[in-house]
């Protein structure tokens, strides 16, 4: 499944094509993409009908209702936002640079994240997502099934320099996928406070 940044581009590749077009025929080439159409019968049914417009419904969540609807979930908030549950298709690539934009570490358990974390990442996620948006679309279409990269500041990036602060970028597995992150940047704000309140060792 492609993340947010490649639906909405292939949603405006093919509204632009398709909304207002009807259906001359259909043919479903690979069966097994039409198992969800509720008719056995997709290749005469649609036949005459017109494509409509196609609608994905954006995150135009305020900040209150964002760290609302986060509240429920525990664990480490890579994981929260990478499920499904709390945004939907945020994949993996995303979630990392969506902490990494908010100076937030993958591994932060949800509990141990300060309000200006949690507003760090709700203001970094639509910031990561159109940006993402914009080179996907100048990089994919009209190939819609391209996987694009080009937006990755630190996913994949493992071993490589911060692009921010030329630390190397870290890196682990978990549930059998990759996350990087970097270590310097994204400290998040408790791990910062209690540095800056550390004694110095003499
Ligand atoms: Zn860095």
């Amino acid at each position: 499944m492609p993340e947010i940044p490649g639906l909405d581009a292939i949603r405006d590749f093919l509204n632009e094509r398709l909304a207002g077009k009807r259906v001359d025929s259909a043919k479903a080439l690979r069966p097994s993409i039409v198992r969800f159409y509720e008719s056995e019968n997709f290749e005469t049914d649609g036949v005459g009908r017109a494509f409509g417009l196609i609608i994905r419904y954006g995150n135009d969540l305020t900040q209150t209702q964002f760290t609302e609807h986060l509240r429920p979930f525990t664990g480490g908030i890579k994981g929260i936002l990478t499920r499904g549950k709390f945004i939907a298709n945020i994949g993996n690539a995303c979630g990392d640079e969506v902490l990494f934009e908010a100076e937030v570490s993958p591994s932060s358990k949800r509990r141990a994240l300060s309000a200006d974390d949690v507003r760090q990442v709700y203001e970094a996620t639509p910031k990561v997502l159109i940006e993402a948006r914009e080179v996907v679309r100048e990089h994919m279409l009209p190939h819609i099934h391209k996987k694009v990269r080009g937006f990755l500041k630190v996913h994949r990036k493992g071993g490589e320099p911060c692009s921010i602060c030329a630390n190397t970028i870290g890196e682990f597995t978990a549930n059998q996928r990759i996350t990087n992150y970097c270590r310097h940047c994204q400290l998040g704000s408790l791990i910062k406070g209690a540095a800056e309140h550390v004694a110095p060792a003499f």
